[in-house]
């Protein structure tokens, strides 16, 4: 049957009690950056640098790393735009960082462990971010990845406010980040879920190999929970609460994101071309609704399972 084609994003994610869920898009580069803002995406909840070198076999320049990200700044000028610093190695090898002789290249050095293996590229990449925000009226907000221990996030929140970055953040990628998240939550401004890795390093399943893609599935009730203790820790830093974000490929799946609204997650980064569907199916739910299908969907034991009884639930999806 044809399908009647989905109204174009009207620029505010809301839930039908009225509760906002800003709708972020995930960009590489300033020419994505300015796609994703004709989509409407309220501003970037993940700027991927190292998509902006992944050819280069030197480290870029000050100027040419202003360059890039200035380009993102002033497609989402008055927006908040998250910016990821450098995630070198594994399914992201940059040949000036990477050593590629390691055995286990998912559980070696890379994300922000290459800071420890490189040093210098971290504090020069942070000291070219703050050059490109200022003076831009973007809202821009750093975070790292691969985050595993609280130490790593005060140490990288330490670095950002040596740069002058204002708003640092981790990324909650490995469960034990998920574990620490209050402990890690209070050590910078915010937390941004990937659930790509998430799902990869709560499984122990390659999210490269096709063949695990059953155990790669971000539906499984185990990354489910983490993703909830994970919002819980955020929320239970005292005085303060931190927001939570999902920045993964799963905050791009209408039935999914409902879930992750459900567990507490305030904003939901995605490829652009997801933000039509994502926001649609928000606008049936209120957040009793979010909460309870997210309750249907952490009570499953297993990602099938889990991903009917919350589609029983949205009869509006397709
Ligand atoms: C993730 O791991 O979910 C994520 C957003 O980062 P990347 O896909 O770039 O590793
Ligand atoms: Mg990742």
């Amino acid at each position: 049957a044809s399908r009647v084609p989905l109204p174009e994003f009207d620029g505010t994610g809301r839930l039908a009690d009225g509760h906002r869920v800003p709708l972020l898009a995930n960009v590489g580069s300033g020419a994505d950056a300015v796609e994703a803002a004709a989509a409407g995406a309220q501003g970037v909840g993940l700027l991927r640098t190292e998509f902006c070198f992944l050819s280069r076999d030197t480290e870029p320049t000050r100027e040419e790393q202003v360059e890039a990200y200035r380009a993102v700044f002033d497609a989402f000028g008055g927006a908040k735009v998250v910016v990821r610093t450098l995630d070198a190695g594994a399914d992201k090898p940059l040949p000036f960082l990477t050593d590629d002789s390691e055995p286990n290249p998912a559980l070696g050095v890379r994300g922000y462990r290459t800071d420890a293996a490189v040093p210098g590229v971290l504090a020069r990449q942070l000291a070219a971010i703050a050059e490109a925000a200022d003076g831009s009226t973007a809202e821009v907000w750093t975070m790292a990845p691969m985050i595993s221990t609280p130490a790593e996030a005060a140490a990288f929140a330490g670095m950002c406010a040596e740069a002058g970055l204002k708003t640092p953040g981790v990324m909650v990628e490995v469960p034990s980040a998920a574990l620490m998240a209050r402990q890690l939550a209070s050590e910078v401004d915010f937390a941004s879920i990937g659930t790509n890795d998430l799902t990869q390093y709560t499984m122990a399943a390659d999210r490269q190999l096709g063949a695990l893609a059953e155990l790669n599935d971000p539906w499984q009730p185990a990354v489910l929970h983490l993703v909830k203790a994970t919002c819980d820790g955020g929320a239970a830093v005292q005085g303060d609460p931190r927001p939570v974000g999902v920045c993964g490929e799963a905050a791009a799946d209408p039935a999914l994101a409902v879930v992750l609204v459900g567990l507490g997650v305030a904003t939901l980064s995605m490829n652009r071309r997801a933000l039509p569907a994502v926001a649609a199916i928000l606008k049936t739910v209120d957040l009793p609704g979010a909460q309870r299908i997210a309750g249907l969907a952490l009570g499953a034991g297993s990602a099938d399972e889990a991903r009917g009884a919350v589609r029983a639930e949205l009869p509006e999806l397709d």
